[in-house]
């Protein structure tokens, strides 16, 4: 299997992926990715190291450019005079400032000139220029869940247009004590009817409470271990 055979929607996306020099799919990125791109909810075991930033990004790029391509990031809502609203139509959340950083660098070479935003959003640094940034729209939002959750509150975000979401280190943000958040997070997306959204799971380990989770955040799902 090459990246060719993926069916991915755009030459962008392509020239992205040669541009990185990935010539072969990971073992992860080819189970899950053909998977993804059929628009199946999955949870899929995966390390670090293992190529899974790209096996939920390649398909997320893909298809949202397929629901919309005429009309990105044009969702940044400016007609209530107190508070301005970004309504990302992709979520990657994800335990850690430095990783949701590394996801943010990665989806932004991967969406290079397919017109796609992508933002970031993670605590421990200044709120204010990430929400400068999503100011100017954004279709793909990568953030940690306690920084996410304050841009909820403070309503500069809104979940209610968001058709991908993927968790990344689900079992880490579980250790680190996100369960809680992670759970209103999902929440705010209102119920997972089928076809509404597509949930990917992403977990080094899988003990109960991960699989609690997938069965509360996930329809029909595939399991994945590569
Ligand atoms: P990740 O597990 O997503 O953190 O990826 C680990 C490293 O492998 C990153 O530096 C990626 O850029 C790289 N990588 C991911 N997929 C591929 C691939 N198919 N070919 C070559 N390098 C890759």
């Amino acid at each position: 299997a090459s990246f060719e055979d993926m069916g991915f929607c755009t030459t962008a996306l392509s020239d992205n992926i040669r541009r990185c020099r990935y010539v072969r799919p990971t073992p992860i990125q080819r189970h899950a990715i053909p998977v993804a791109m059929a628009g199946r909810d999955l949870m899929a075991c995966a390390q670090t190291g293992s190529g899974k930033t790209a096996a939920f990004c390649f398909p997320i790029i893909s298809r949202i450019l397929v629901d919309k391509p005429q009309k990105t990031a044009n969702n940044y809502n400016r007609s209530h005079q107190r508070s301005a609203l970004a309504r990302p139509r992709a979520l990657i959340l994800a335990p850690t400032r430095e990783l949701s950083s590394q996801i943010h660098d990665e989806a932004k070479k991967f969406s290079y000139q397919t017109g796609l935003k992508v933002a970031v959003a993670y605590g421990g640094a200044p709120i204010v220029p990430q929400l400068r940034i999503l100011e100017k729209g954004v279709d793909i939002l990568v953030a940690t869940p306690g920084r996410l959750m304050d841009m909820i509150e403070r309503e500069n975000v809104s979940l209610q247009n968001i058709k991908y979401l993927a968790l990344d280190e689900a079992d880490r943000m579980l250790d680190m004590g996100f369960e809680r958040q992670v759970r209103k997070i999902v929440q705010q997306m209102g119920m997972p009817q089928p076809g509404a959204r597509q949930t990917m799971l992403f977990s080094a380990t899988f003990p109960a409470q991960i699989q609690r989770l997938a069965s509360d955040f996930l329809t029909n799902y595939i399991f994945i271990t590569a």
